[in-house]
C-alpha cells in the first residue's frame, strides 16, 4: 500500500471537534487506499502553558525534565485521534515517540532526528491497521530519556517519517490555506502562491515565516519529500495548498518570492574591545559555548587600537550572552568597556532566488525603507536574501511597504 503522511497543527486538533474534522479527512484518504501516518501537534496553546509552568518552576530549568513537560501535549492528541478514527471505524493506533522509535540526538529542547526504524508500524500495517497516529515533536535519546525537537518540530516529525517511509507525499494541514508572499496575519494583501522552491521556504522559514520549521524543510530538501501545505478548514483538491518543490519545476517567479520578519530579535553590542587578530574568535567561540545563537554580526570601524562589535541574537538569549561576556570578562579572557542590550529590534527579510540573476534588489529595498523614515541599524545579505534589523516599531509597516514595492500581490 502507498503510504501518506498527514500533519495536523495545534489549531486543527485544538478541539474535539476539529479532531473529528481531521479524522474525517483522514478517512477520506484510508478510503483511496493509502495507509496513514497520522502526525499531531499538541492542542494550541497547550505547549506555551507547559513551558509556562516549567519557567516558573524552574526559571533555570534542567533541560531533560523540560522536555518531559513539554513533549506531554501530543500524547493526549494522538490518543484522542486514535480513539476519534476507532470510532470511525477506521482501524488506528497511537504511538508516542519513544515507542516508535524516533532517534534523537540528547540536545534537549532542540533535538535531531537521527533514525525511525520502520519496522513496527509496518508490522501493524501489514495485520491490517490502517491509521499509525505518531506524537510529533517528542523523540527518544541514546540515554533513553524523551526528547523535545524545538518549536514547530512535528513538522520535522511528520517530514521525518515520510523520507522513512518513503511517503506519497508529506500533507501538512495548518490554519492557513498554503505558503502566502507574506505572513497573512501582517499583510492582508499577502497572495499565496501555488509552488515555492525548497530554498526560499528555507530562507522564509529560518528568517521567521513559522508556517514550516526550517529543519522539515531542510529534511524535506535532502530527501526529496513532496511538501504541501495546506488548510484542515476548508475542502481540499488534490491541487490544493502549496507543493514545496525543486525551483526547476517553477515556471515563472517574482524575482523576490517573499518577505519574513522576527520579532524575537535583540541586538548587542561590546563596546570598546581590543582591535587585535583573535578578538572576534574569542567573542563568538565564549557566546557558541554558552548556547547563544548568533545570527547578524557587524564589526566597526577601529580607533586607537579598540573597536565595538555588534551581533544580533534571539531576544531570550540575552541573559545568556550577558553571563557569557561577565564571566569572560572577570576571567581575564578578554577586556571591553560595556555590553549594550536593546531588546526592541525586529529582523525583516526579502528571499527570492531570482535574486542571484538580478541585481537593484538591495538598493530598492533600503529606498523603500528610507522613504518610510525606517532606519536600518544591520544589514546581511546572502545570494538569494537580504535582511536588515529595524526598531520593533516599524516591523509592520516595513513588511506592508516591502511587500507593496516588490509587487508581490501580483504574480509572475
Ligand atoms: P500549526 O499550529 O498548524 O503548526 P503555525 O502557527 O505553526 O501552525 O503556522 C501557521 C502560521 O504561520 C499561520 O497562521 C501564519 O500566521 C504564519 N505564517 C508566517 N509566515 C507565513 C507565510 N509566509 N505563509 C503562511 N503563513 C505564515
Ligand atoms: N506543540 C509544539 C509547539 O507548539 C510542536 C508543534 O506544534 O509543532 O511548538
Ligand atoms: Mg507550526
Amino acid at each position: 500500500m502507498p503510504v501518506l503522511v498527514m500533519k495536523f497543527g495545534g489549531t486543527s486538533v485544538a478541539t474535539l471537534d476539529r479532531i473529528r474534522r481531521a479524522a474525517k479527512r483522514v478517512g477520506v484518504e484510508v478510503s483511496k487506499g493509502y495507509d496513514v501516518i497520522v502526525i499531531v501537534s499538541a492542542m494550541s496553546g497547550k505547549t506555551n502553558e507547559l513551558v509556562g509552568w516549567v519557567n516558573e518552576t524552574s526559571p533555570m530549568y534542567d533541560a531533560r525534565e523540560y522536555d518531559a513537560v513539554v513533549s506531554s501535549g501530543e500524547n493526549v492528541t494522538a490518543g484522542l485521534m486514535a480513539l476519534t478514527l476507532q470510532e470511525m471505524d477506521v482501524p488506528a493506533r497511537s504511538w508516542q515517540g519513544w515507542q516508535v522509535p524516533v532517534k534523537t540526538t540528547s540536545a534537549h529542547s532542540a533535538a535531531r532526528i537521527e533514525e525511525i526504524p520502520s519496522d513496527n508500524i509496518l508490522a501493524k500495517f501489514a495485520e491490517g491497521m490502517k491509521v499509525a497516529v505518531v506524537a510529533g515533536f517528542q523523540g527518544v535519546s541514546p540515554e533513553g530519556r524523551i526528547t523535545t525537537l524545538g518549536r514547530g518540530g512535528s513538522d520535522t516529525t511528520a517530514v521525518a517519517f515520510a523520507a522513512a517511509f518513503e511517503a506519497e507525499r508529506c500533507d501538512i494541514y495548518t490554519d492557513v490555506d498554503g505558503v502566502y508572499t507574506t505572513d497573512p496575519r501582517v499583510e492582508s494583501k499577502a497572495r499565496k502562491l501555488d509552488k515555492i522552491a525548497f530554498e526560499e521556504m528555507l530562507e522564509l522559514a529560518s528568517l521567521g515565516a513559522k508556517v514550516l520549521q526550517t529543519r522539515s524543510v531542510e529534511l524535506a530538501m535532502r530527501y526529496k519529500v513532496k511538501l504541501r501545505v495546506l488548510s484542515s478548514f476548508e475542502e481540499q483538491s488534490d491541487e490544493a495548498g502549496t507543493l514545496v518543490c525543486d525551483e526547476e519545476e517553477i515556471m515563472e517567479s517574482n524575482v523576490v518570492a517573499g518577505v519574513a520578519f522576527s520579532r524575537e530579535e535583540a541586538k548587542m553590542t561590546l563596546v570598546s574591545v581590543a582591535d587585535r587578530p583573535g578578538i572576534a574568535a574569542t567573542i563568538f567561540t565564549a557566546l557558541s559555548e554558552a548556547g547563544v545563537n548568533v545570527d547578524m554580526i557587524v564589526q566597526n570601524i577601529s580607533e586607537e587600537g579598540r573597536t565595538d562589535m555588534t551581533w544580533s541574537c534571539p531576544v531570550d538569549q540575552v541573559r545568556r550572552a550577558e553571563k557569557a561576556m561577565a564571566e569572560a570578562k572577570s576571567g581575564d579572557v578578554f577586556n571591553f568597556g560595556e555590553l549594550l542590550a536593546d531588546t526592541d529590534v525586529a529582523k525583516v527579510s526579502v528571499v527570492g532566488i531570482g535574486m542571484r540573476s538580478h541585481t537593484g534588489v538591495a538598493a530598492k529595498m533600503f529606498q523603500v525603507l528610507s522613504n518610510e523614515g525606517i532606519n536600518i541599524q544591520v544589514i546581511t545579505t546572502s545570494e538569494i536574501k537580504i535582511s536588515v534589523l529595524i526598531d520593533r516599531k516599524y516591523m509592520e509597516l516595513a513588511v506592508q511597504a516591502l511587500h507593496d514595492a516588490f509587487e508581490l500581490d501580483k504574480a509572475a
